[in-house]
C-alpha cells in the first residue's frame, strides 16, 4: 500500500472517521470505494478522490473496493475499464480482491426494486419523458402527482415485470419511487429508479432491457458491499436524502455519505465530458497527451505517482470549493525529481562551437556526476572533442550588462570539461545568423576548475558534436489560457482559450551518448533546462523524443508568499 509522503493537510473526513472509530461504529470497520463510471479516463481530480478513499482505508486497517458504476449501458467501454485499473494502480493503490461492478448487482437490484413495489413505495409512470418533466414543477412551484401514481401494487409489479422482460418500447414506462411530489428538494419528487433502454451492455450483453438509474443503484451497491463511509464529491449533496431514503425504506446496511470539494486546478478543466471533447475534436492527441490533465497524460508527461500523492495530501479535504493552483502540481512534482533523476547534458538548440587548440580526432572521457543532491547515484563519462555544440541562447555577439554567458573575447566554464574563451564568429553571409563559434580552451582546467583560481561567471552545458545522439523535444505549457477556463458566462466555448503555445517542438537537439540506451517513461534533469522524460508512444530506437515534464522554475514558493500577503 502506498506511504503518503508528507505532512498531512486538514481533513475533516479523516477525522470524521476518528469519532466513528473511537465509538465504535461498524464494529470498527472502515470499507470505502472508489465508484468510477467508465466513460473516460481518469483525471488528476479522480487522484484525490483515489488517495482519499484508499488512504482513509489503509491508515484504519480496513479496506477500498474499485467498483465500476455501469449502470448506462452505452457510454461504456472496456478501453475505460482497462485504463482505470491501470492508472489506479499506477499511482500505488491496490483494491486485492476487492474488484466490482455495479452490473453484477443488476439482479439483486431488480429484487429491491420488487420490494419497494410490493411495499406501495415504487410505481410503473407512463408519462413521456417530457409530462414527466412538467409534471415535476419548479424550485419555486410543487410538482403534480402523476395520474398513474395510484396504481395498485399488482399492476405495479406485472408491469415491472413485463418491462423486464421486454414487451414495451425505450421509453413507454418507468419505474419510480413514490416518495413527495411537493419536496422541497427536486431530487426527492419520485425519482426515476428504472427506464427501457435497448441497448448492449459490455458485460451483461442484452440480456437487460431495463437499466438502474445512478440514484437507486448507487447508494444500494454500497450497502451491498458494505461499505461503510461513501464519500463522494459536493455535488451530490442534494442526492443524499435520497440515497438515505432508498436504504431506510428496504431496512438494508445503511453507508454514511460524506461529501467534500472537488478538486478545480487553475488553466485545467476536469470534467470528462470537456476532456472528451477536446479529444474528439483533436485539440490533443489523445487522452494520453502530455497536456492533458488525466492521469494517463501526468505519467506520459513524466510525473511520477509519488509527486500526484504528494500533492492529493497537501490540498487536504474540505467541505467548500475552492480553485488549487497548478504550480503547486508542479512544486510537488519538482521536488520529487529533484531528488531522484539523473543529470545529463542536452543541447536544444544547437550552435556548433569548434576549440581550435584541441588536437584533431583526439576524445577525452570526462568523469560527470550523476546527481549532486546524491552522492550514491555515482558518476558516469561524457566525451569531449574538438567539435561541440552549446545552446544557441548561450552566446550572444552582443551581451548586454547581465549576460554571464560566452560572448566574442569571453571564457566560460564547460561544466565537467574545461575554461574556453571565445576568439571568432562565423556568420551565415546572407541572414547574419551565427552558425559556428571558435573557441581555445585551457588544458588546465580539466574538470573544470582553474589551479590558478581564476574565476568565471557562466557555466554552459554541451556536448560533443560526433558523440551526441539527435532528438526530437516537445516543451508543453498549460493547455488554457486563462486560469479559470470553465467561467465564460457569456456562453463563449471554454476552447476559446486553448493556448495555442501549448506544445513548442524541437526537432535538432542533441543529447549526450549516455542516453543512448534510455528505458522509455525515465525521468532526467536536463542541466539548466529541466526535467524531461522519453516518449513512451513516440520514441523509436531510430528516434529519441523527450518530453519536458517541467522546468526548473519553482513558482508555488513566490505565489504563496503573494497568497499570505492578501
Ligand atoms: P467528471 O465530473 O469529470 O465527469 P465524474 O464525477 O462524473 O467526473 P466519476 O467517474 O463518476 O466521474 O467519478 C468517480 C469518483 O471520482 C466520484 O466519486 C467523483 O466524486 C470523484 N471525482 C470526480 N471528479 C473529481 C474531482 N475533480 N475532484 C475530486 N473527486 C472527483
Ligand atoms: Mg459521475
Amino acid at each position: 500500500m502506498a506511504q503518503r509522503d508528507s505532512i498531512p493537510a486538514p481533513n475533516f473526513i479523516r477525522n470524521i472517521i476518528a469519532e466513528d472509530l473511537k465509538a465504535n461504529k461498524n464494529e470498527g470497520r472502515v470499507i470505502t470505494r472508489f465508484p468510477p463510471e467508465p466513460n473516460g479516463y481518469l483525471h488528476i481530480g479522480h487522484a484525490k478522490s483515489i488517495c482519499l478513499n484508499f488512504n482513509l482505508a489503509a491508515e484504519n486497517g480496513g479496506t477500498c473496493h474499485l467498483r465500476f458504476d455501469d449502470t448506462n449501458p452505452s457510454k461504456e467501454e472496456i478501453e475505460y475499464i482497462e485504463s482505470i485499473k491501470k492508472d489506479v494502480q499506477w499511482l500505488g493503490f491496490n483494491w486485492g480482491k476487492h474488484l466490482y461492478y455495479t452490473s453484477d448487482y443488476f439482479e439483486k437490484l431488480f429484487d429491491y426494486a420488487v420490494r419497494l413495489i410490493k411495499d406501495g413505495k415504487a410505481y410503473v409512470d407512463s408519462l413521456s419523458a417530457d409530462e414527466i418533466r412538467k409534471y415535476r414543477g419548479t424550485l419555486t412551484e410543487p410538482g403534480k402527482d402523476s395520474p398513474y401514481r395510484g396504481r395498485s401494487s399488482g399492476e405495479n409489479l406485472d408491469l415491472f415485470e413485463r418491462m423486464r422482460a421486454g414487451e414495451y418500447e425505450d421509453g413507454a414506462h418507468v419505474l419510480r419511487a413514490k416518495i413527495d411530489m411537493a419536496s422541497p428538494n427536486l431530487n426527492m419528487r419520485d425519482p426515476t429508479m428504472y427506464r427501457i433502454r435497448r441497448a448492449v451492455h459490455h458485460r451483461t450483453g442484452d440480456r437487460w432491457c431495463i437499466y438502474p438509474m445512478y440514484d437507486f443503484a448507487h447508494c444500494l451497491s454500497d450497502s451491498i458491499e458494505g461499505i461503510t463511509h461513501s464519500i463522494c464529491t459536493l455535488e451530490f449533496e442534494d442526492n443524499r436524502p435520497l440515497y438515505d431514503w432508498f436504504l431506510e425504506e428496504l431496512g438494508v446496511h445503511h453507508p454514511q455519505q460524506i461529501e467534500f470539494a472537488r478538486l478545480n486546478l487553475t488553466h485545467t478543466v476536469l470534467s470528462k465530458r470537456k476532456l472528451i471533447e477536446l479529444v474528439k475534436d483533436q485539440h490533443v492527441t489523445g487522452w494520453d497527451d502530455p497536456r492533458m490533465p488525466t492521469i494517463s497524460g501526468l505519467r506520459r508527461r513524466g510525473y511520477t505517482p509519488e509527486a500526484i500523492r504528494d500533492f492529493c495530501e497537501r490540498i487536504g479535504v474540505a467541505k467548500r470549493d475552492s480553485m488549487v493552483d497548478v504550480a503547486l502540481l508542479e512544486h510537488c512534482l519538482r521536488e520529487n525529481l529533484n531528488k531522484k533523476s539523473p543529470r545529463v547534458m542536452a543541447v536544444l538548440n544547437p550552435l556548433r562551437v569548434v576549440i581550435d587548440n584541441y588536437p584533431e580526432g583526439q576524445v577525452e572521457e570526462l568523469e560527470a556526476e550523476n546527481n549532486p543532491e546524491d552522492p550514491d547515484m555515482g558518476t558516469r563519462k561524457v566525451p569531449f572533442s574538438r567539435e561541440l555544440y552549446i545552446e544557441q541562447e548561450d552566446f550572444r555577439e552582443d551581451p548586454p550588462k547581465k549576460f554571464f554567458r560566452l560572448a566574442p573575447g569571453r571564457e566560460v566554464r564547460l561544466k565537467h570539461a574545461y575554461y574556453v574563451t571565445c576568439v571568432s564568429v562565423i556568420k551565415n553571409e546572407k541572414t547574419g545568423a551565427v552558425t559556428e563559434l571558435h573557441c581555445t580552451y585551457d588544458s588546465e582546467t580539466r574538470g573544470g576548475w582553474s589551479k590558478d583560481g581564476r574565476k568565471v561567471k557562466g557555466t554552459l552545458h554541451w556536448v560533443s558534436a560526433a558523440h551526441a545522439l539527435k532528438a526530437e523535444v516537445r516543451l508543453y505549457d498549460h493547455l488554457f489560457l486563462k486560469e479559470n477556463p470553465i467561467e465564460a458566462k457569456d456562453g463563449t466555448d471554454f476552447k476559446a482559450d486553448l493556448n495555442p503555445d501549448s506544445l513548442e517542438t524541437l526537432t535538432r537537439c542533441r543529447v549526450e551518448p549516455s542516453l543512448a540506451d534510455v528505458q522509455p517513461a525515465s525521468r532526467y534533469q536536463f542541466l539548466r533546462q529541466g526535467y524531461f522524460c522519453l516518449d513512451s508512444a513516440d520514441s523509436s530506437p531510430g528516434l529519441l523524443v523527450f518530453n519536458r515534464t517541467a522546468t526548473l522554475r519553482d513558482t508555488w514558493a513566490k505565489i504563496q508568499k503573494a497568497q499570505e500577503k492578501g
